[in-house]
């Protein structure tokens, strides 16, 4: 990919979208070093105009922008570059730099709309893999392997079903959750995202 770093002074403004969700993070800069680190390392790396050098996003929070994939824009001036966040991108803790701080307690409450909270759920998934967390549960069963995840997806399956013949709706949403967590954990284990099967029910939906 070329990029037009002449054009602009040799900063390019590089649009940060989170790949899950579609939302707009964060706008930085990049000079051709910062561009290059980032395609090379699969973080995001600007140059920050504030500190006057590379600043890696994440370098201090340890929240990090993994690549998913980067793009220019028509006439090569613009970057936009699809991430995986590690946590909420903007310094005042919010979860993009376009919505407002956080008020206090409200952190939990922010993603509600159910499909946007699945896909939240999924990310964190996808980043504990990338970056392990001790006595994480979601480590623990990246680390027994497909065979182990896949074996939970079964067992959380037998006792929804159990629960929904019973009639026992309490118990019932607390199995499909942990049955969903699971079948999350089982994606990501096989490289596969829910995008990918949402689409298949589209296809069907189509016919
Ligand atoms: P971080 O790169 O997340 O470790 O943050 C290091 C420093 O970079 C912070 O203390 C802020 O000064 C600045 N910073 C972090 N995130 C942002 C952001 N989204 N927009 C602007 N500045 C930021
Ligand atoms: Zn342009
Ligand atoms: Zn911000
Ligand atoms: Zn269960």
């Amino acid at each position: 990919m070329l990029l037009d770093f002449a054009k602009a002074g040799g900063l390019l403004p590089a649009v940060i979208q989170n790949h899950a969700t579609q939302e707009v993070l964060m706008v930085g800069f990049m000079n051709q070093e910062a561009y290059e680190k980032t395609r090379q390392e699969k973080v995001v790396t600007f140059f920050s105009r504030t500190k006057n050098r590379l600043w890696t996003k994440g370098e201090t929070s340890g929240n990090f922008l993994h690549v998913v994939s980067i793009q220019a824009d028509c006439d090569q001036d613009t970057v936009l570059i699809k991430v995986n966040p590690v946590g909420p991108v903007c310094h005042t803790g919010a979860r993009t730099c376009f919505e407002p701080a956080p008020q206090e307690g409200e952190l939990l409450e922010e993603q509600n709309a159910s499909v946007v909270f699945l896909e939240y759920l999924e990310n964190l998934i996808q980043n504990r893999r990338n970056n392990p967390l001790e006595k994480s549960y979601t480590n623990l069963l990246f680390e027994k392997g497909i065979q182990k995840i896949a074996q939970k997806v079964g067992e959380e399956a037998v006792e929804t079903v159990i629960d929904a013949v019973a009639g026992n709706t309490d118990r019932l949403k607390e199995e499909v959750a942990d049955l969903l967590y699971h079948l999350l954990v089982l994606l990501a284990a096989s490289d596969l995202k829910l995008h990918d099967v949402v689409q298949i029910l589209q296809e069907r939906h189509r016919k």
